[in-house]
């Protein structure tokens, strides 16, 4: 059983701050910033393209009533919500999770990243691929 499902199931201890029938919301042992708070479903999925469309649903309003909470108990307003989706992506607890991440300032999480240069052409060849 995975390291998620052993805490929704109590048999391993969490910092839970939020709970209801179908989701638990824990305190991450590893935060980025005070308050990172991870949403998990207590059934297991590995990733967000494995939900079904109500859970999907469900975990963003999760997300919501988690940031509304440490909105009001931790006095921050600002947040970065963070689902990591696949090995490459960063994932590594393979158990569906959305990442509620408080920013107290700029620069608390920054993804460094560089964007790239398309031509037009570029994105018209691309465009249609996606639509077609
Ligand atoms: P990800 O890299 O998106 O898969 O995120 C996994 C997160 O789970 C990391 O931020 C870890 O710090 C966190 N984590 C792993 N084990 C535990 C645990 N037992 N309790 C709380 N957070 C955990
Ligand atoms: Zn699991």
């Amino acid at each position: 059983m995975c390291i998620f499902c052993k805490i929704a199931n109590k048999e391993i201890p969490s910092y839970t701050v939020y709970e209801d029938d179908n989701f638990l919301a824990f305190l991450d042992l590893s935060p980025i910033t005070v308050g990172h708070t991870l949403v998990v479903p207590k059934k297991h999925y590995a990733n967000l393209l494995e939900l079904d469309e109500a859970t999907a649903k469900e975990a963003l309003n999760v997300a919501r009533k988690v940031a509304l909470l440490l909105k009001e108990k931790l006095n921050v307003s600002d947040f970065n919500i963070v689902n990591n989706c696949g090995e490459n992506a960063g994932q590594s607890v393979h158990h569906f999770h959305i990442h509620v991440i408080p920013i107290y300032k700029k620069g608390d999480l920054e993804f460094k990243v560089q964007t790239k240069k398309l031509s037009d052409e570029d994105f018209k060849k691309l465009h249609t691929k996606i639509i077609k």
